[in-house]
């Protein structure tokens, strides 16, 4: 076994570390090396139970959801700070762990979560009126009254594996804030990053029972998300998998926030600087290799520079250096498991079957003998009904599709069951904006956007890309819900 720089003490119940009923363990894998890194406990339908009955108990009984948002802000604010003190170490897991490349690690991955928990609770959290003002409506005489925004309760929080630490974060900070209690259940690929949490909470002096953090699959989310304990769902994942999330959750008429996939396009208009959009371009294949739900792989490019564009990405993509992201050079790391290179290499395959042709890449890179690699990948010949037109890789496969006009664009764009994300490109910004707002997506980058994830911005899916938004002021109204309390006039 290979060493992390992260102690692993068991799941994290009602305040305490416990090896859990069940006597299974869940074996995390380095998927650049192939090599154990750790075994933690694989928690029991018993450990769930016992993880919502904690977080039910700090909330019924509190003082969590009781406390005032300034009293919760000074222990997230130490929260916050024990994040950065712990930087470093958590990079290094999250290259581990999650075959993140250090770059990628050191930004996206842990160094933006970790602002935006700063951002919480020194803007967000001061900032947000959980007191709303009522403006009275003449001719609608209720009286006097005042609206007030609690807690929604007991939130179960589920996360995918390929920005696991930035999407426990997203979850757990706003859920704390509101003053919900929670039960984190993270991939089972990647654990690590979401108990580490446990011991940051502990060094904060969080309550016991506030934050409790379980390992598990399809059984152990399950349980999670019918549990009569739980109020709320916050979920983060596939699509397949969050429409059953949506339904486990339905008997019990739990509230149920998606953040699901996505397909999303990238629209360079005929009067776009090719050398400005190319870095945007690499990254929608490149990036965490391919493993992003908002990462533009549908590159939509006027006709007129389909040919140059398509040149230049495959001569780069030559210069793409894959390998072990423990490596500082490495550009481009592993696909987190054997399963998931499977499902991209299948649909790569459909592609050639369906008539498209690979411009670059399509294998596995001859060199690397161990880890989950494959070559970044660029298909030509690409119409917008092709299944890899349509279905998320969830690899570093990009598919280049040419459009003739502006409304072709946006039809093509539009014509996709997610609606996660999309960029536009041009010479001209106020047109990228018209483009951009005839997209029917939850975000939209113009010409590169800001750079970064902005705290501020919220961030979701319309259509099958989900249901609800994550990040600052919005992210923290998810887990609240409005009481209008009312009294007579005098
Ligand atoms: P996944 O849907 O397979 O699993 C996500 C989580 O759901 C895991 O923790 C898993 O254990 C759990 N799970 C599985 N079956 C369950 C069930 N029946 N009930 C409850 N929980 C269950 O996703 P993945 O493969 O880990 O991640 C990749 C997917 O996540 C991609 O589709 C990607 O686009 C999406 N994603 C979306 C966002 C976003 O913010 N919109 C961000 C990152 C990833």
């Amino acid at each position: 076994m290979t060493a992390t720089t992260v102690s692993t003490r068991g799941l994290f119940i009602d305040g305490g570390w416990t090896s859990g009923t069940g006597g299974d363990t869940v074996t995390v894998v380095n998927p650049a090396t192939e090599e154990v890194i750790a075994e933690v406990p694989q928690a029991s339908v018993a450990d769930i139970d016992a993880a919502v009955t904690a977080a039910r108990k700090a909330f019924d009984e509190g003082p969590w959801p009781t406390m005032s948002p300034a009293e919760r802000g000074r222990i997230l604010a130490a929260m916050a700070d024990e994040l950065s003190r712990r930087r470093a170490d958590l990079i290094e897991l999250n290259v581990t762990e999650a075959g993140s490349t250090r770059m990628l690690a050191e930004m996206l991955q842990v160094g933006t979560p970790i602002d935006h928990f700063h951002d919480l609770t020194n803007r967000v959290l001061p900032q947000f009126d959980f007191e709303p003002p009522v403006r009275p409506v003449m001719g609608h005489g209720i009286g006097h009254g005042m609206v007030v925004r609690e807690p929604y309760g007991v939130a179960a929080l589920i996360t995918p594996f390929n920005f696991p630490f930035l999407l426990n974060l997203a979850k757990v900070g706003p859920a704390l804030a509101a003053g919900c209690t929670a039960v984190l259940k993270p991939s089972p690929y990647t654990p690590l990053e979401a108990l580490v949490l446990g011991e940051i909470a502990e060094a904060a002096g969080l309550p016991p029972g506030v934050l409790n953090i379980v390992t598990g699959d399809i059984t152990e989310g399950e349980a999670l998300t019918t549990h009569p304990g739980v109020d709320l769902v916050s979920f983060t994942g596939s699509d397949a998998v969050g429409r059953k999330v949506y339904t486990q959750a339905a008997d019990s008429l739990k509230k149920v926030v998606l953040e699901l996939g996505g397909k999303s396009a990238n629209i360079i208009l005929d009067d776009a600087d090719l050398d400005k959009v190319m870095e945007s371009v690499l990254a929608g294949i490149v990036t965490h290799a391919g493993q992003g739900c908002a990462l533009l792989t549908r590159i939509l490019v006027h006709q007129s520079l389909h040919d140059e564009l398509v040149a230049r990405i495959a001569g780069v993509l030559g210069f793409i250096s894959v390998g072990d992201p423990s490596d500082p050079a490495t550009m481009m790391g592993p696909l987190i498991r054997d399963v998931q290179r499977q499902r991209v290499e299948s649909l790569i395959a459909t592609g050639v079957e369906e008539g498209a042709q690979i411009a670059f890449g399509g294998k596995r890179p001859a060199q690397l003998e161990r880890g989950y690699f494959v070559e970044p990948t660029l298909f030509v010949g690409v119409d917008n009904s092709m299944r890899i037109a349509q279905d998320e890789f969830f690899g570093p496969v990009g598919v280049v599709i040419p459009f003739s006009d502006d409304d072709e664009a946006v039809r093509l764009a539009n014509d996709s069951r997610y609606g996660l994300a999309g960029g536009v490109w041009s010479a001209d910004p106020l047109r990228a904006v018209a483009v951009g707002r005839r997209l029917r997506t939850g975000t939209v980058i113009i010409n590169g956007g800001g750079g970064g994830l902005n705290p501020s911005a919220p961030f979701g899916g319309y259509k099958h890309s989900g249901i609800g938004r994550e990040f600052g002021e919005h992210g923290l109204a998810e887990y609240l819900q409005h009481k209008a309390l009312q009294w007579p006039v005098g």
